[in-house]
């Protein structure tokens, strides 16, 4: 069985790792130098950071997975923190070591910033969520959910709007509220080690895609960089990938690059008019490279009423002391900054934060402004399966219960491996 992957990003690797472990020869075509799509290492001007700062979390089965699979040791190359959701001088959620769901229940009843009523409406919500299963009725906006359950005002300021732009980077108004609340299922609502943060030791790409190509190299499989594909065609009982022929073949692009594939091909119209709605949500990682003895009292800090949302301290997380990356979610105000204002406003933003702090020696800011697709109630997005039994699709953005995350991109790699397998054996 040959089977092509297009796009060596955490859905592509994901998907070719599976391939290879079930005997496929497996072909991963990835247009840029390094591996690891919208998760990689980029290095500016000789420093190595990572296209933008990101979170892991316990519940990210899918993911832990399939590092591990790859032989990538997880305990070595993330740092695993106990939930501690701190907004600096408002808000602190800790978790006990109780076992679930006391570990939350009495985390909520003792959150520093919230009266004890409104702790106790959060711990309501909850409850009510847990008894149906996290199930809504029908979709709705997220801020629409949260203000019929009496959660406006600080448990909204400083947990639930946090949460969702963290982990659906849409802002609440817009966001869905079933996928938030699925979120919330596998994190707050599971067991004690499922809302752990695991933030990297090492970059991006070093977390899984590279292991994950060596994995697919020492089963006799290919992963070329520097491969933009441009043809994708239906050949005898199979695809072509620029006149090559698979068995099957993955198309583990970007929404916005499947769709031009797509469109340049000719192919799949209703696949790519599904592609083609979704709209997309900006992330900025503002990087600032400050002495050595810069610090933050905890490796992530979330910010209130501040240009930026959260804050790392990298040197607590891969040793590099000093550097702090700044992160703002979706869109906002601040895409109307040039580089050096964003860079000079978050470096205002870090001085209220910490005491004395000296200028910069350097920043770098990041803007991928096509971070994520905007997670909006009801999104109608596209299976893995397409019109074409062998075109597969996979992606972050394929239907599933998750947002864009790589939980979400690793789970589509993996559905996509098995829909190529199957293809394939009935050739
Ligand atoms: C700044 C930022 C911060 C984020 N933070 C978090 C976080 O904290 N936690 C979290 O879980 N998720 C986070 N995400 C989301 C997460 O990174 C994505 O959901 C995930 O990386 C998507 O992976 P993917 O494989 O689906 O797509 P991609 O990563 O986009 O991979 C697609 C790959 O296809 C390649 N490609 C495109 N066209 C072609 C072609 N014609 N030929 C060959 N190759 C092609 C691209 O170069 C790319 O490598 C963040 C994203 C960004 C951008």
């Amino acid at each position: 069985m040959r089977v092509a992957v297009v796009g060596g990003g955490w859905a592509g690797i994901a998907a070719a790792v599976a391939l290879a472990r079930d005997g496929a020869e497996v072909t991963v075509f990835e247009a840029a130098r390094t591996l690891g799509g919208r998760a990689r290492r980029v290095t500016l001007e000789g420093i190595d950071l990572d296209n933008g700062q990101h979170i892991l979390v316990g519940a990210y089965r899918a993911v832990l997975g399939a590092m591990r699979t790859v032989g990538a040791d997880a305990g070595a190359l993330l740092v695993r923190l106990p939930l501690d959701f701190a907004i600096v001088g408002r808000f602190r959620l800790r978790a006990p070591r109780l076992p679930a769901p006391l570990h939350l229940l009495a985390g909520l009843l003792r959150a520093h910033g919230l009266t004890v009523r409104e702790r106790l409406l959060v711990v309501r919500f909850m409850l009510t969520m847990a008894a149906r299963g996290y199930r809504l009725r029908a979709d709705t906006a997220a801020s629409a959910l949260l203000a019929a359950h009496g959660q406006l005002g600080p448990p909204t300021d400083y947990l639930w709007a946090p949460l969702c732009v963290a982990a659906l980077n849409t802002p609440l108004p817009a966001a869905s509220a079933q996928v938030l609340m699925n979120v919330v299922r596998d994190t707050l609502g599971a067991e004690r080690a499922a809302s752990d943060l695991l933030l990297p030791r090492r970059d991006l790409s070093a977390l899984f895609p590279e292991p994950g190509a060596r994995f697919v190299e020492a089963r006799g499989g290919r992963v070329l960089t520097g491969r933009r594909v441009a043809r994708v065609t239906p050949a005898a009982d199979g695809i072509a990938i620029d006149g090559e022929r698979h068995d099957a073949a993955i198309l583990a692009c970007a929404p916005p690059h499947a769709a031009q594939l797509l469109a340049r091909n000719a192919l799949l119209p209703e696949e790519r008019a599904r592609l083609e709605a979704l709209a997309f949500e900006p992330i900025y990682t503002c990087y600032l490279q400050y002495p050595p003895a810069v610090g933050l009292p905890q490796p992530m800090l979330g910010l209130a009423d501040s240009l930026l949302h959260w804050v790392f301290d990298r040197g607590a997380l891969d040793g590099r002391r000093g550097l702090l990356a700044a992160v703002v979610s979706a869109r906002g105000a601040h895409e109307a900054l040039e580089r050096g204002e964003f860079a000079l406003a978050a470096h205002r933003e870090l001085a209220r934060l910490v005491p004395r702090l000296p200028a910069p020696e350097w920043s770098r800011v990041i803007a991928e402004r096509r971070a994520t697709f905007s997670c909006t109630p009801g999104l109608d997005r596209p299976g893995n399966a397409t019109a074409l039994p062998r075109l597969i699709l996979a992606g972050d953005y394929t239907a599933s219960d998750y947002p864009a995350t790589l939980e979400g991109a690793v789970r589509s790699g993996l559905a996509a491996a098995r829909l190529a397998l199957a293809a394939s054996r009935t050739a």
